[in-house]
């Protein structure tokens, strides 16, 4: 169990990493929370990087994760000075749930990651049959990260459903102390 950090993760600029497998839906859920307005946003886009920026507030930079070593040197040089993660789920993929954790694991294992607080998004939760919170809470085994505080929600990028309150949770956790390994 990790010991509070008195420094606050939250700052003007603060930067979010969101990441997941592909066809997670962090492209839609990029373009849900522009459209809807739940921030303003200057986006740019580069060589496999998605990136917006809310001045003042924080920058969010958005990665594929998985079957793309080429490219995991890139987003790795990314983690560097990271406030927080945005973990993107395909609820309706059980079958790559695994994956999706052991790319969780490699991220958070990076030095950069130490105590750095995350939001795993189960996205797709509106189709019928998505795996519950519950269900994915206990497979994806989350309390194992308890060096790190972390929320779990539900959302779909498509409706827009839950993506108020998962941006709570972001701004919480990036406002919370920072959990720090024992010594
Ligand atoms: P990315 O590779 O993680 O950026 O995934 P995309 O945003 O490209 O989404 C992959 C596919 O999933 C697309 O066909 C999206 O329309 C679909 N998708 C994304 N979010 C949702 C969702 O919340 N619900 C449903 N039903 N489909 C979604």
């Amino acid at each position: 169990m990790g010991t509070a950090h008195s420094k606050a993760r939250w700052k003007a600029g603060a930067r979010v990493v969101m990441m997941g497998l592909d066809s997670a839906g962090k492209s839609t859920l990029l373009y849900k929370l522009k459209s809807n307005q739940l921030v303003k946003t200057s986006p740019t886009v580069g060589f496999n990087v998605e990136a917006l920026e809310i001045p003042g507030q924080l920058s969010l930079t958005l990665w594929d994760i998985g079957g793309q070593d080429q490219l995991r040197c890139r987003w790795k040089d990314y983690l560097e000075g990271t406030d927080s993660l945005l973990y993107v789920l395909d609820s309706t993929d059980p079958d790559r749930l695994s994956d999706a954790l052991a790319e969780l694991e490699k991220v958070l294992n990076d030095a950069n990651m130490v105590g750095v607080p995350f939001v795993v998004l189960a996205n797709k939760q509106e189709v019928p049959g998505a795996l519950s919170l519950l269900e994915i809470k206990s497979r994806l085994n989350l309390e194992q990260f308890n060096n790190h505080n972390w929320e779990l929600r539900g959302c779909s990028a498509l409706t827009g459903e839950g993506l108020a309150e998962a941006w709570h949770a972001l701004i919480r956790l990036l406002k919370s102390p920072r959990r720090m390994p024992p010594p």
